[in-house]
């Protein structure tokens, strides 16, 4: 369906737990994690409901994130009941990829479509550091498990994070130009733990110089429909993408709501206003309740963000809203 604004809104992006088996250093803290109570996370058969209800104002595209969606119980069976709902024409998953050796041919066969796998390091020690306990090569693992699986395209989402990984950017041009994978950059937002690292944020204008790619014609969408632009280099089996969230924000052609692993619908990643479905899928509301409640939160969704101008200090974290 259409917002006030003329954006068509048929992604819904859907947190399916706070719980994360990393701490990634810019995402979460190392300690003292408020985890949502599990009596508060929505039952995989009430975001199952809000699917189904959604596809009906013309949802389409689906996306699950967390947290870590895989480390939720349930997964693969829920992902098989969500990929018969009518009218879910594309399956997606963000992972941070240890789970995927041994899971990817699993959620392939559930009818995932395809897989996002954040890596924003090659260097096994730093990886820990920065997750706090990952181990870069299960994620390499699954990022080549996953393309053998035929979860395409699959996406690399890297984190420009400027005194920790600015220097292995051309390391990942590599990955692109070797392996059919969309290598995406991404600018570092002030959300959350984030909101006070400003100093460490890199405009995708000075990534594109580091990689040597300035000149280079941008085109958004050619892959999925996401806010990404890619540039696809000569030779490449891959492509280069950059995801700008400030420097450059893509509100205009923004076409995504959230769910809250909680049941809170936000219109935008960036502003706090939330609608409470949780609350209406436990008072014995009617489909027909929750789809206007869906379609009063697309409508609402605003112009624009003004993370530029505003601090967000003290809004929720990343893994419960769904990165
Ligand atoms: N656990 C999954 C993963 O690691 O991909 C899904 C959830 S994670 C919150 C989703 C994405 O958000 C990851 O690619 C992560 O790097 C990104 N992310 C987290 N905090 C961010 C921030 N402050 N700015 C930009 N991206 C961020």
């Amino acid at each position: 369906m259409e917002d006030q604004f003329q954006r068509q809104i048929e992604y819904l992006r859907i947190s399916v737990t706070d719980r994360c088996n990393l701490r990634c250093q810019y995402c979460m803290p190392a300690a003292g994690v408020e985890w949502i109570p599990h009596e508060q996370i929505l039952s995989f058969e009430e975001i199952h409901r809000l699917i189904r209800i959604s596809t009906q104002i013309g949802f389409k595209r689906f996306r699950l994130t967390g947290g870590e969606p895989l480390v939720r119980k349930g997964i693969i069976d829920f992902i098989s009941r969500v990929s018969q709902i009518p009218g879910v024409e594309d399956l997606m998953l963000t992972t941070n990829g240890m789970f995927l050796p041994e899971m990817a041919y699993a959620l392939k066969a559930a009818g995932l479509n395809r897989v996002n796998i954040s890596l924003d390091t090659f260097n096994p020690e730093r990886f820990r550091e920065l997750t706090r306990g990952g181990d870069v090569n299960k994620v390499f693992q699954g990022i080549f498990r996953s393309l053998e699986a035929g979860l395409k395209p699959v996406k690399i989402n890297v984190v420009v994070v400027r005194d920790f990984n600015l220097h292995e950017l051309p390391k990942f041009l590599e990955l692109a130009q070797d392996h059919p994978l969309h290598v995406r950059f991404i600018e570092l937002m002030p959300i959350g733990i984030s909101s006070d690292r400003r100093g460490e944020f890199v405009p995708i204008d000075e990534m594109k110089e580091i990689l040597g790619l300035q000149g280079l014609e941008l085109e958004r969408g050619q892959i999925g429909s996401g806010p990404a632009e890619y540039v696809t280099p000569a030779g490449y089996n891959g492509s280069i993408g950059f995801i700008s969230a400030l420097s450059r924000h893509f509100c205009n052609t923004c076409n995504r709501i959230r769910l809250t692993a909680d049941g809170k619908l936000r219109p935008c990643l960036h502003s706090p206003k939330e609608f409470d479905l949780r609350e209406a899928l436990r008072n014995g509301s009617s489909d027909e309740k929750l789809r206007k409640l869906l379609m009063q939160a697309v409508w609402n969704k605003p112009v624009e963000h003004h993370m530029n101008e505003e601090a967000w200090q003290g809004s929720r974290v990343m893994s419960q809203i769904g990165g």
